[in-house]
């Protein structure tokens, strides 16, 4: 079915397409990929994934690209990363065979839903993976399933790339020191929702969360990574054992690394964002989201212009943007055609 779609107004938000992808692993062994139409899916009362949280999920995007392919933007290592997640949640992970399998017969069946190129869109990509096994006592799940779906999802700034203010949120932590925050889990999500809903009720659209043993050093946004960029032009980001290992920021830091930017991963103190000239969150969905202030109590750090994105973080951006739609020279290999 051909949609008739606006690309160009698209937001991000679920839209259901032709179809969608599932692979189940049953009896210690995975089965093959398979197109399923109905989006309801049949579980059991007492699956895992329900009441104990086997549960992780993934977020990466396709692109048409200038010369008319579609490709992905570095998959594999979305699949590193959801089986990562899935060996720390105790769940079967996927092999490399059967993701790459299941996102290619997905994008093959929802060509069409594919943004043209040129509109500033692209296909975004969710995996998804449960535990099955009916279990009441606390015990990992037997069997599995893999789904993967997809939606057309807009250019995020579709007014231009504006910087947002954002709060300390520091009454709700959303990861514990060696807890699960550097894996994907489902239910990271949950645990940030109140933290992030009190922020965007003080006015903020999104929040900063610290290292929650000490509340003394930086660690991400409620679902983007830091980075900072210093007068000297440096890029640094948080290292800490809860932060989410981010696919934009290791590009983004490779391609600071490219314009010859020294790039630091180390943590970073609270009262280091007077010294920062520019600050971004960065995440798939909207690859970069330029920072303007960040509020703790009655203190306000401010970086550039209220107005408009500095020029290194849009530099960054147009260059990552550039590489997806196939503008610019992939010379890291990051591109799949699917
Ligand atoms: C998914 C996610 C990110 C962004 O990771 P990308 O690979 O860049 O999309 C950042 N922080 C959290 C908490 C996340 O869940």
């Amino acid at each position: 079915m051909a949609p008739t779609i606006n690309w160009k107004e698209l937001g991000f938000t679920y839209m259901q397409t032709d179809c969608f992808v599932t692979a189940e692993f049953r009896n210690g062994t995975w089965g093959a990929p398979q197109v399923q139409t109905d989006v309801m899916v049949p579980l059991h009362i007492a699956a895992s994934c329900l009441h104990y949280g086997q549960a992780a999920f993934e977020g990466l995007k396709a692109f048409s690209r200038r010369d008319g392919s579609v490709a992905l933007f570095r998959p594999l290592e979305n699949q590193a990363r959801i089986a990562a997640t899935a060996r720390r949640l105790v769940m079967e992970p996927p092999t490399d065979a059967i993701f790459m399998e299941s996102i290619r017969l997905l994008i093959e069946r929802n060509r069409s839903w594919v943004p043209p190129y040129g509109t500033g869109a692209s296909l975004y990509v969710r995996p998804l993976l449960i535990g099955l096994t009916p279990r009441v006592g606390v015990k990992p799940a037997d069997d599995y399933l893999l789904a993967v779906l997809c939606m057309p999802v807009g250019p995020y700034y579709k007014d231009g790339f504006f910087p947002v203010r954002a709060f300390i949120q520091e009454q709700y932590d959303r990861a514990a020191p060696h807890g699960v925050g550097n894996v994907k889990a489902s239910g990271n999500y949950a645990a940030g929702m109140l933290g992030d809903i009190d922020g965007k009720n003080k006015g903020y659209p999104i929040c900063l969360y610290l290292d929650s043993a000490t509340h003394s050093y930086i660690d991400e946004f409620g679902t983007s990574n830091f980075l900072g960029i210093t007068a000297d032009d440096t890029y640094v980001t948080p290292d800490s054992s809860s932060v989410l290992p981010s696919i934009t920021n290791d590009s983004l830091q490779q391609i600071a690394g490219d314009f010859g930017m020294k790039v630091e991963r180390r943590r970073i103190q609270v009262g280091e964002l007077s010294e920062l000239k520019e600050v971004g969150a960065c995440g798939t969905a909207a690859v970069i989201t330029p920072v303007y202030s960040v509020t703790r109590g009655d203190t306000v750090y401010t970086f550039g212009s209220e107005k408009e994105a500095g020029a290194t973080l849009t530099r960054l951006f147009k260059e990552i943007q550039g590489i997806q739609y196939g503008e610019i020279e992939d010379r890291h290999g990051w591109m799949v055609t699917v």
